[in-house]
């Protein structure tokens, strides 16, 4: 069988060979996947369990039911003060993955450039690619980078570049882009004329006192920027696949056109639980974000009795992202020792881009208990090195 050149250019994730390869350990402590250990909360999974009972189980519209883009808009307009129109401006989708694919093959022509601030998720390198498009990184992480932003952004812009894709809070570094960086993000998409898909699906998980801010907000930015976000993580509702777009009518209108093309829409019943959970579940969600705080704080502490090893303290969603650079080995060569000789599996930086070397991210989803232990069994792991 004679494959797509496409697929020549897709890399297999880091994270997910990490996670593979930890499952031939019984008592492995596994700390890879952003996949939130709590269960999703008791009235949203009874809600949806109705829904099957009641026969909620059909093909909706390709956009959603409107019950739940209007939960939706409600939503964006509690946290944002940003109006949308539920009939027009809004896709529910198969997770933020789902909005995020229709959003880059609405976007992108092939040879089309899409920037990347970096270290980052590497899902958008695969997404550009899969639409022929064509990734470029900015290095933005730390003091140092953050200043040089703006030259960079201006260094990767050619007449090829389309879009900028922003991730805050990050995954992996946990990082907040604050309200000036946004400002001059949102000043440099106004003066090329670009697009800007902003992946907000950590917003409500922040810490210490620090906001989570949306370019949407500054003038001029609604009828330029995707927002796309999820209920995957703020509800730990990551198998129900629901995330969500809100956009300009035209880019909308073909997102729910080809959405009959690759999903149709997003499971009935898991739509109405979404509705519950956005429309009675303030109290959940902070819960969950008191929980990660109090664990990534946890941790945080326990790495940094560890010398060689530096844990930054971070702004928000659960991922700890930790300088193992004093070493002296490479992310790759840590995260695979460590799994093997004391069964604790991380994911290197390098998988999300070479910005990341050096660095390895833990993803605090696991009880306090184990994180302690995990902690005990990374000190010994530095200790011998
Ligand atoms: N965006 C970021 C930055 C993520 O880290 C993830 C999942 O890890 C997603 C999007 C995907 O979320 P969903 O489960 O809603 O598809």
């Amino acid at each position: 069988m004679e494959l797509s050149n496409m697929l020549k250019g897709i890399q297999p994730q880091l994270a997910r060979r990490l996670f593979d390869l930890s499952k031939q350990y019984d008592d492995v402590i596994d700390l890879t996947l952003g996949d939130p250990d709590f269960a999703t909360p008791k009235n949203i999974s009874e809600t949806g369990c109705n829904a099957i009972m009641e026969g909620k189980t059909k093909y909706t519209a390709n956009a959603g039911v409107i019950e739940l883009r209007k939960a939706i808009c409600d939503d964006i307009e509690r946290r944002l003060n940003v109006k949308y129109d539920p009939n027009t401006e809004i896709i529910c989708t198969i997770g933020a993955m789902g909005a995020l694919y229709l959003a880059t093959i609405c976007l992108l022509n092939p040879e089309d450039e899409m920037i990347v601030l970096s270290p980052h998720w590497p899902n958008y390198t695969n997404m550009v690619k899969m639409c022929y498009g064509v990734p470029k990184y900015v290095d933005f992480y730390g003091e140092e980078k953050l200043k040089k932003l703006k030259d960079n952004l201006e260094k990767a812009y050619s007449e090829k570049t389309k879009c900028i894709i922003i991730n805050s809070p990050s995954n992996p570094t946990g990082k907040i882009l604050d309200k000036d960086t946004l400002k001059m993000i949102a000043d440099f998409v106004k003066e090329h004329n670009l697009v800007v898909i902003s992946d907000e699906v950590y917003h409500t998980i922040t810490f210490n006192g620090k906001k989570h801010q949306s370019i949407l907000q500054f003038d001029g930015m609604k009828e330029r920027t995707i927002l796309i976000d999820s209920l995957s993580k703020r509800f730990s509702m990551t198998g129900w696949r629901v995330g969500f777009a809100a956009a300009p009518k035209e880019l909308i209108n073909y997102m729910v056109q080809l959405n009959e093309d690759v999903a149709a829409c997003v499971p009935m019943f898991s739509q109405y639980a979404a509705i519950e959970a956005l429309n009675n579940g303030r109290e959940s969600e902070k819960e969950i974000c008191d929980n990660f705080y109090s664990r990534c704080k946890f941790l945080t502490e326990k790495l940094n009795e560890i010398s060689k090893i530096h844990c930054p303290t971070t702004d928000g969603t659960f991922y700890l992202f930790i300088d193992i650079k004093n070493t002296g080995l490479t992310s790759e060569q840590f995260a695979y020792a460590l799994l093997e000789k004391e069964h604790v599996a991380v994911v290197p930086g390098n998988a999300f881009n070479e910005s990341g070397e050096g660095y390895i991210r833990i993803a605090c989803t696991l009880s306090e208990s184990k994180l302690a232990v995990a902690a005990q069994k990374i000190k010994h792991f530095v200790e011998s090195l």
